[in-house]
Formats: structure tokens, sequence, C-alpha cells
């Protein structure tokens, strides 16, 4: 029979503690610096060194934490969008009237919402 030494991996019971920031170099670039630590005492030591090395060597925090969430694209913002179909709307002009709607897959067209009739 083989034996194969199961030799126990070190398994942290805990998650190790991490502490994060970011930084802007004299040059400008944006950095994040990760440490970890045994434990929350062991890492804010570390934080504090990292801190003072960061700016004995120029480096600043960033200051621009408020990052507008451009998670979606800026045309679903202007309201002519389909929900229906998830695509824009165009704009069409005829006799005065303005309205948007978009042709759909099978030729026809889409004013972005059910309409009745
Ligand atoms: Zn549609």
């Amino acid at each position: 029979m083989a034996t194969s030494i199961t030799r126990p991996e070190p398994v942290f019971t805990e998650a190790p503690a991490s502490w994060n920031t970011r930084y802007v170099t004299p040059e400008g670039f944006t950095c994040q610096i990760t440490i970890r630590g045994e434990n929350g005492k062991d890492l804010l030591e570390k934080a504090g060194i990292a801190l003072s090395f960061l700016l004995e060597h120029g480096y600043k925090p960033e200051e621009n934490h408020r990052h507008p969430r451009n998670t979606t694209s800026g045309h679903r913002q202007s309201g002519k969008w389909c929900a229906l179909h998830d695509c824009e709307l165009k704009r069409f002009e005829k006799d005065g009237k303005v309205w948007f709607s978009h042709k759909t897959a099978d030729g026809n067209w889409c004013r972005g919402r059910q309409m009745g009739g």
C-alpha cells in the first residue's frame, strides 16, 4: 500500500487582516497598496510604516474618492431607451409631431413601450 504522507497544510483559521489604501505618486499615478498582517495590531503597525514611507517619498493620499458610477452608458439616462428590446430609440419628426421608435428584428416599429390599440 502506498503510504502518502498527508502533511497538514498551513490553514488559516482566521483570515489574515488586510488593509489597503490608494495613493498618488508625485508623477500623478494612482496606486493601490495592500498590506496583510497576522492580526489587527500587526497590520496597523505595518500600515503606519507604509504611510510614513509614502509621505516621506512625496506620495499623497488619493483625494478623489467620489467616482461617479458609470456602470451604464450615458444614453440610458436620456430616457429614449427601449426597455422592451434594450436598445436605443431613434427620434422621428413628422407634421410637427415628434416620437421615438425603433425597428424590431421582425420588421415592426416599437415605440419603447406597449401601445394600446
Ligand atoms: Zn423596442
